[in-house]
């Protein structure tokens, strides 16, 4: 979501006239973007945004733009008071704040609009600057903005609002735009992203919209994120299943293994209905890889309860899982009501327990793989290697001189291990 919002701003800045820079000290405009789903995403934000201070002191005409999650929606009297260098606050997935700022301005000085301006936008979470120099083969469209679903543990309703779908035509028009401009492959987000439509009648529903998408020539490739285990609909399985360019891959997280844990993490479901839902998914839609998100250590998960969720993830030998260690955000029920209470070397111990596990079960799923022909999208080169992925979502890398960007190409996989696989096109 951050990323999209990043490229969202990217280009906005380049409609205004603005050149991407690859080195920050260089740029006329910084975008900071954060994310503060977990405190150490919220202390990298905070981190970078210090580091900009001396940027600011050296050159004070640089316009310094915080945006995203640390911003939010609501009030940010504090933050302005205590970063009075930043310039712009802009709250997530919204770039008008800082485009009304720099027109004002501009229409103020004359001698700034005539010099090559240049911005530079940095994920504050991810530590990386994003880069608008590579032709992108991967685009990705917010459908559903904000999330209405109160899980106990989770900001993001606070930060991003309630949900709202956005009109399909619209969702269409920056499709087309991205297939005109080289992209082949399209990721569809939203908090509950299986919810599309729900809070407006009048729009289709995401089988409805994927169908439409799957009609526009140039993209071959579509994918969504992310789903609830509530909203995944039997329709949404056939479209999956019967579109060729929606891609059989699914991330539907489950959180926690374990009834009571998911009860008090108000998620909406037990275990045996996340599991059952995995059989369902695996039986309509032949090969499909399915992703979890898991949160360990949640106040009051026992040893017997975190047990349970090494089981359910052993029994089900899903082909991603992204962990992570529980964390209190302020203002959420769990914050509010629920003490601290794994010790933090015991999250440590869950996870890493989790880690190793789901390590065991990847490394033989992409055995699994060895000899097969697969499809591969390829991204970008790094280094001597071409960077693609099956339609599975799997990471491969071919080595290749030629030209391999944005092409789709038979590859034979020749090695596997458990974070990626080396190909040979066949
Ligand atoms: N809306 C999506 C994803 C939200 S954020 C969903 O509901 O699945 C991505 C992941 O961050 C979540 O799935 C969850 O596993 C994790 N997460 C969210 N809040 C967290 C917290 N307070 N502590 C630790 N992990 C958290």
């Amino acid at each position: 979501m951050n990323v999209a919002d990043s490229e969202r701003v990217s280009s906005a800045l380049e409609h205004l006239g603005y050149e991407y820079s690859p080195v920050i000290e260089d740029a006329d405009v910084i975008v900071l973007n954060t994310c503060v789903v977990r405190q150490s995403a919220e202390d990298k934000a905070y981190g970078r945004l210090t580091s900009l201070l001396p940027v600011k002191r050296k050159r004070p005409e640089v316009v310094i733009n915080l945006m995203g999650c640390l911003v939010g929606i609501k009030d940010n009297a504090p933050l302005r008071k205590r970063f009075p260098y930043v310039d712009v606050f802009s709250p997530p997935s919204d770039p008008s704040p800082l485009v009304e700022y720099l027109l004002q301005r501009e229409a103020y000085s004359a001698e700034q609009a005539e010099t090559a301006r240049r911005y530079a936008v940095m994920d504050g979470d991810l530590l990386l600057p994003h880069n608008a120099d590579a032709q992108p083969v991967i685009g990705w469209i917010p459908v559903v903005y904000g999330c209405s679903h109160a899980c106990a543990y989770c900001i993001i309703p606070y930060r991003r609002g309630v949900e709202k779908s956005r009109p399909p035509e619209e969702i269409i028009k920056e499709a087309r735009s991205l297939a005109a401009q080289g992209v082949k492959e399209i990721t569809l987000l939203g908090q509950i992203v299986d919810r599309y439509g729900i809070d407006e009648p009048s729009y289709p529903r995401l089988e409805g919209l994927l169908r439409q998408l799957s009609e526009i020539e140039g993209i071959e490739r579509l994918r969504f994120l992310t789903s609830h285990p509530n909203w995944m609909t039997d329709e949404l399985l056939r479209a999956v299943a019967e579109l060729p360019k929606v891609m059989p891959h699914i991330e539907i997280p489950n959180q926690a293994g374990d009834d009571q844990v998911l009860k008090n993490m108000r998620r909406g479901y037990t275990v045996d209905q996340y599991r059952r839902l995995v059989w369902k998914i695996r039986e309509r839609i032949p090969g499909v890889s399915i992703a979890t998100d898991i949160i360990v250590g949640f106040p009051g998960e026992t040893e017997e309860q975190f047990q349970h969720t090494y089981d359910l993830l052993a029994e089900l030998k899903l082909d991603v899982a992204h962990l992570a260690r529980y964390s209190p955000r302020a203002g959420t029920l769990s914050e509010r009501t629920m003490p601290d209470d794994v010790p933090a070397s015991e999250k440590w111990r869950r996870f890493r327990a989790l880690e190793k596990l789901q390590e065991n079960i990847v490394r033989e799923i992409h055995a699994s793989y060895l000899d097969k022909t697969v499809p591969i999208l390829f991204e970008e080169k790094i280094k001597k290697r071409w960077k693609g992925r099956t339609p599975t979502n799997k990471i491969v890398f071919v080595e290749s001189d030629a030209d391999l960007r944005g092409q789709i190409l038979d590859v034979k996989i020749i090695r596997t291990g458990p974070w990626s696989m080396l190909g040979e096109l066949a």
